[in-house]
């Protein structure tokens, strides 16, 4: 993950890597929308770096978008591991 500023739907956000103190217990992603900042946690490697860092992008595309005013969180949450699913399969079939 070399790029650090990934533009969603022309909106520039910016992917910082930071400690587990700064996103709280447990959480090892996180998307700010009000200043379109994806924070990752700094321990992250591999698979789990790349999903997570999906994740957090489809959450900025839900918000770009508009559907965050329309999903339930729990339907944007399901929306976020089903499209990072989706994309570590299209890119283990070589698609993408
Ligand atoms: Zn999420």
């Amino acid at each position: 993950m070399a790029r650090k500023i990934i533009n969603i739907l022309g909106h520039d956000y910016k992917v910082t890597k930071v400690p587990q103190k700064r996103l709280g217990e447990g959480v090892i992603g996180l998307c700010i929308f009000e200043s379109k900042q994806i924070l990752l946690l700094n321990s992250l490697t591999g698979e789990l770096l790349y999903r997570t860092l999906l994740h957090e992008l489809r959450h900025a595309f839900q918000y770009e978008s508009g559907f965050t005013q329309l999903l339930h969180p729990q339907s944007q949450e399901i929306d976020c591991e089903q499209f990072a699913s989706f994309i570590v399969s299209l890119k283990r079939q070589r698609i993408v």
